[in-house]
């Protein structure tokens, strides 16, 4: 299937990848609204929430609980949004969730290499 987040899932396409297991990858959005604006996918291909079964929902969710406390451990960001998009409003026909910090103080953006390093390490 020609879909860019499955080729992701399977390290077709590189990407700066935060966290991974059997049934998610976190990665790093190529085009960031803020310092640490991560994705977080399912390996398997599914379109909206709604075409996800529980077990995933869930294990989907429990990790995007994991994922914001690391970035607000390594970030101390001043708030998160989280977003996902269905629909016309979805660009990639992949389902994810995006975490994306808010900091009241503006910052520049740092390199993805830069912010995958202070997730990781
Ligand atoms: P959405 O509108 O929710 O489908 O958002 C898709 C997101 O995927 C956008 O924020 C893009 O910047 C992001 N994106 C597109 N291509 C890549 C890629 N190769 N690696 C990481 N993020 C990507
Ligand atoms: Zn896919």
């Amino acid at each position: 299937m020609d879909c860019l987040f499955c080729k992701i899932a399977e390290q077709e396409i590189p990407a700066h990848t935060i966290f991974e297991d059997e049934v998610v990858k976190c990665f790093l959005d190529i085009n960031p609204d803020s310092n640490g604006h991560l994705l977080i996918i399912p390996k398997k291909h599914f379109v909206e929430l709604d075409d996800i079964d529980e077990n995933t929902v869930l294990h989907i969710f429990q990790i995007s609980q994991q994922m914001k406390k690391l970035l607000a451990t390594k970030l101390n960001y001043d708030g998160l949004k989280i977003v996902q998009n269905n629909g016309v409003l979805q660009e990639v026909k992949h389902f994810h969730i995006h975490l994306i910090p808010y900091y009241k103080e503006e910052k520049p953006l740092q390199s993805l290499p830069e912010i995958a390093e202070i997730l990781t390490k």
